[in-house]
This record gives structure tokens, sequence and C-alpha cells, in this order.
């Protein structure tokens, strides 16, 4: 796939390798990828040894990319998310989705950890001398996202300079973060837990969604973003003794918003135009485990309900947004028709279904771009979970 040949829509596949303790189980594979975008999955454990003699027990997916336990995160973040990142500064809105199975890698992909003898407390000082930021020494999508954003931010500001001394326009980026999380259909502000009433409001004739109540936070480095997921996180354990068991439970949702407004530096009080506005949501889906796991009774049949209901709103947002820009894409080709014809809309999104894809409407419709990793752990004993994943994800975009 060349760069240009990336759809709106990216549904990817990433395995991840076994842990310490699982290769001391004894745990056996269950997947394997199949070159750039198949996975294939095994009931019996070993069945890739024997394909011949147990075919009826295995199955074939196929996706937009598949990534293997090899695949590192710097080749994630770059095949993924890395293009999408200077669309958010010319005013598009992206999200980017972590699915899968608690354990499955959701929050390594989107987090990830330190890379080797740095860490997040060294980082006293975010810029280097010539004012230009510092690459985080954490590696997922959201740390390498944020040193992009702070990066090209820069290099605009740079080639700016010229049009402020020419045109006499001053030019000012602003970047504010949110970051909430959605548990059982109600919003929490991770950033301010006391915040009560947090309602979705949508504008009558916009149709644009906000959060009332919602703490917004201007930041001026990737640096500052961190400290305040770390804040954020702190405030996510407080209802449970076990941070993994909120984790699973619940979405978590950061929203980086990149304003580039511009004032004439020749008139006094000149009104500050907004040029840009773009988006970009980063989720840590909830454990998708809990949506099917029919044990449950009481508040935990509710969650698993509750789970259930957005991840199925969220696929069905997600096929409307990729079955649309097909559309758009065979008709820019076809010159009979033109490429000014209105784009079609999907009729079939339900934004209100789930507060998740209510909350996110404006990131799930028209000109914007979505990526959605599906996490695996490859081991036997996790079957089930890994080939429901398989199923979710496929079907997300497949028609
Ligand atoms: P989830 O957020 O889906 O519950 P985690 O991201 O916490 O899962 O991953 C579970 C465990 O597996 C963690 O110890 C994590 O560090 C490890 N892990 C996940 N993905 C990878 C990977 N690609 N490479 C190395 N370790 C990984
Ligand atoms: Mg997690």
């Amino acid at each position: 796939m060349t760069e240009e040949e990336i759809p709106n829509v990216v549904v990817a596949v990433r395995l991840r390798p076994f842990t310490t303790q699982e290769v001391v189980e004894g745990h056996h594979c269950c997947c394997r990828v199949v070159g750039d975008q198949t996975v294939v999955i095994h009931k019996e454990p070993g069945a890739s040894r024997h394909l011949k003699t147990q075919q009826g027990s295995s199955n074939e997916y196929g996706y937009d990319m598949v990534f293997s336990d090899k695949a590192t995160q710097d080749e994630v973040y770059s095949r993924t998310v890395k293009n999408i990142i200077p669309t958010i500064l010319d005013g598009y809105n992206a999200t980017i989705f972590a699915y899968g199975a608690t354990g499955a890698g959701k929050t390594h992909t989107m987090m990830g950890s330190e890379r080797d003898g740095s860490s997040m407390d060294e980082l006293i000082d975010p810029e280097y001398e010539d004012g230009s930021p510092r690459a985080l020494p954490v590696d997922g999508i959201i740390p390498q996202s944020l040193s992009d954003i702070f990066r090209l931010i820069h290099e605009r500001q740079v080639d700016e300079k010229v049009l402020q001394e020419t045109e006499g326009l001053a030019s000012n980026w602003t970047v504010t973060v949110s970051y909430l999380e959605v548990y059982n259909e109600t919003i929490r502000d991770l950033l301010n837990p006391q915040a009560k009433n947090l309602q979705l409001r949508e504008h009558s004739t916009k149709g644009a969604v906000h959060v009332s109540n919602l703490k917004h936070v201007v930041v001026k480095n990737a640096v500052e973003v961190l400290q305040l997921l770390r804040q954020g996180n702190r405030n996510r354990q407080t209802k449970s003794t076990a941070a993994n068991q909120v984790s699973s439970r619940s979405h978590a949702v950061l929203q980086v918003t990149i304003k580039h407004t511009a004032s004439s530096l020749l008139l006094k009080n000149s009104p500050n135009k907004e040029i840009t506005n773009g988006k970009l949501s980063l989720i840590d889906l909830a454990g998708s485990e809990r949506a099917s796991n029919t044990q449950n009774s009481g508040a935990r049949l509710t969650e698993g309900a509750n789970i259930n209901k957005s991840l199925l709103a969220l696929a069905n947002c997600i096929n409307a947004l990729s079955t649309a820009n097909q559309n758009v894409i065979r008709r820019r080709s076809d010159s009979m028709v033109g490429i000014k014809e209105p784009r079609p809309f999907p009729t079939r999104a339900k934004f209100r279904d789930s507060k998740l894809t209510h909350l996110l409407k404006s990131s799930l419709e028209g000109d914007c771009r979505l990526v959605m990793i599906a996490n695996i752990n490859p081991s036997h004993k996790s079957f089930e979970e890994s080939h429901n994943t398989l199923k979710y994800a496929n079907r997300a975009k497949n028609i």
C-alpha cells in the first residue's frame, strides 16, 4: 500500500508476544500472521503444524494491516498514525482506537513503555535550545503522536515567521486536551473527578457535540500532556483497588484539539480569526471480553451490556464511515460524475446509540480519518476472546 492509497478507515490487527510467565507456563500459539493482511486462528493447540488434518478448526480473516508479535512500537505508529498527524494541523478530525480483551495489549499499543535507559522524570526541559521539542522517552501511539504534533507545530511556526514579517499577520497555535472515561454509559472527567453532571450536548444547527462541564487544559508541550494523563489515570484507579479492573470496564478518551488562528499586526485589537481547528481522539477501549461474558450477573451484567452496546454502535459507525468514503473514492475516479458531486451521507450510522459514538460524532462522519488497532493475545488460552476480536475487527470494515 502506498501513502496515497491509505484509506480513511484503517482496521489493523496486532498480535502481542508471550509474556515470560506465559512462556514458563508453556502456552501454545493459536494465531498466525500470513503475509501483511491475514490472520489464521486455530482452535486446537498446535493445529498450525497439522493444517491438512485440522482444516475444519482453522479460520482466516483479512484486514488492512496485520502486525505480528515482532512488530515494534515505531513500526506500528509509522504505518498507522504518523501520516494522519499533519491532517489534524490542517483542521481535520481523526480517531485512533485500541480494541481487544483485557491483557491483549491495548494500553501497551496506546501508551507503551519507557524507552531503554530513559525516564519521564528525567525530562525536565521539554525543549532544545532552539525551541524545538524533544522526543518523549515513551514509545506508544499517544506519546509519539504528541511528539509529532508539537514538532510539526514548531516547524510550521518557523515557516510562518516569514509570513508574519511580510504580511503583518500574527499566527497562533493553541493545543488543548481533555481526558475522560465512559463507564456504564456515564462520563467521568479524569482531569476533574469532582465534576458532576457531565452531559453530551449537541449544537442544534451545527450538530457539533460537546461535553458540558468538562475540563479543557491548554498545553504547551507533550510532557505536560503526559503529566495530565498520569494524573488522570490516578483518578481512574480511586474507585477500585485493582487498576486493571477499572480500566477494563471503561473507555478512556484523550482528546487533543489543535487550533490555528491569525490576527493582524497592523490593526489595533485585530480579531483572532480561526484558520483551522482539528481534533485527535485517542481511545483505550474497555476490555471486549466484558461484552461477551455470559457468566456475569447483577452490576457486572449491566456493565457488560453497556460495553457491548457501545462496541456494537462503534462497529456500525466505522462501517458507515468506510462505506461512505469508498463511494467518494469511486465517484472521484468517475469522470462522468465529476468531483463536485455531494458526498453521500452514511444513513446507517446511529451515533446516539451509545455515549462513546455520540461523543465522537464529529470524528466519525465526513472527511475524518479513523484507525482501529485490534489487539490479540495469541495464547491458546485466549482462543475465544481472540476469535471474537478477529471477527469484530473484520466486520467493522466489511459490509
Ligand atoms: P490491555 O491494556 O489490553 O489490558 P496491556 O497493554 O496491559 O493489555 O498488555 C498486557 C501485558 O502484555 C503487559 O504486561 C504489556 O506490557 C505486555 N505487552 C502487550 N503488548 C506487548 C508488545 N507488543 N510487546 C511486549 N509486551 C507487550
Ligand atoms: Mg489496559
